[in-house]
């Protein structure tokens, strides 16, 4: 199917959206660069060198199917999640949704799964463009080697960035604070991206993936060490050197305390009118009860209102 649909929630299925994941660089590319032996860890990887018949590894039938599985894979475990989330993207407009498998790890390093690539994405032209890491491929290869099944976080990878998809233009906002050196910059940015992987790790927490933080009270605790701690390393200094900044923004905090503070943000929301509807999501969470799929999708409809700045107000009171 080609062309721009715009999604009506109720009359266009997901199977009509176009997914296009491919490897990137894909080995059969005419200026591809890639040799035989950085494929060797696919599994099933036939490296015999070239053969009687001249068959070159890297154009071998048998790996070209290799290639072909793997995008097909990531195309299929995409399209899921989009039909998990499919209510949030009703009057969307979609033209095409492209998926880069970084492979090689050279284009994105090891250091997440995947991501929502707001910067090459043209939501008025329908355009999207996520990446697929490495560390995800190899994951999700071994475990199928072995026959397993993938844990909560990778199984819900895809929600979360096409929750950032849902976030595009706050992204896009909060990206004006993301190369600056100067410590309030900093220091905003950091506290933002609570916000923006709080929401979008919501559907991880609410289909139960709790961790270390257990309850609202827990998360408000390490969050307020955090802050503390965070402001002191900025004090007394107007800029910071770029290693420290890293330090500062490389922890897995925002994805694990961010929904717990959103959820508690929610409590108080557009005057208080969900009050009841977070409580008991709260509770449910809590008690490491499951919290159903429209629920899930209504608590994150609700908190993608939370613009940049309410948020910063909201916090700020913390
Ligand atoms: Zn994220």
């Amino acid at each position: 199917m080609t062309g721009i649909i715009k999604i009506e929630k109720d009359k266009v299925s997901p199977e009509s959206v176009k997914v296009n994941a491919y490897l990137n660089p894909h080995p059969l590319d005419s200026d591809s660069t890639i040799e035989a032996e950085e494929l060797l860890w696919l599994p099933g990887f036939d490296a015999r060198s070239i053969d009687e018949d001249g068959e070159h590894p890297i154009f071998r039938d048998h790996n070209c199917q290799i290639y072909e599985s793997i995008e097909k894979m990531t195309e299929d475990m995409f399209r899921v999640a989009i039909t998990n989330i499919w209510p949030l993207l009703d009057c969307y407009i979609i033209s095409q949704i492209s998926i880069s498998i970084d492979y090689t790890g050279l284009l994105l390093g090891n250091n997440s799964l995947a991501a929502y690539n707001y910067i090459n994405s043209r939501p008025e032209y329908g355009y999207y463009r996520f990446d697929l890491t490495r560390s995800y491929l190899l994951r999700q290869l071994k475990t199928l080697e072995e026959g397993k099944n993938l844990s909560l976080k990778f199984i819900t990878t895809w929600e979360h960035e096409i929750v950032h998809l849902l976030d595009h233009w706050e992204s896009v906002k909060a990206s004006m604070y993301r190369d600056s050196l100067e410590s309030s910059i900093i220091y905003t940015y950091y506290i933002l991206k609570y916000r923006s992987e709080g929401i979008a790790e919501l559907y991880y927490l609410l289909k139960g993936g709790i961790e270390d933080i257990k309850s609202i009270k827990d998360a408000k605790h390490r969050f307020k060490i955090n802050i503390d701690s965070t402001k002191n390393k900025l004090r007394g200094t107007n800029t910071i050197a770029p290693k420290e900044k890293e330090s500062i923004l490389n922890t897995y905090d925002f994805y694990e305390i961010g929904p717990w503070i959103i959820l508690d943000l929610l409590i108080s929301f557009e005057g208080g009118f969900h009050r009841e509807f977070i409580l008991s999501i709260i509770s449910d969470c809590e008690n490491g009860v499951m919290i159903k799929n429209e629920d899930i999708l209504q608590v994150i409809k609700i908190a993608l209102r939370i613009n940049n700045q309410e948020y910063l107000e909201g916090v700020s009171t913390y």
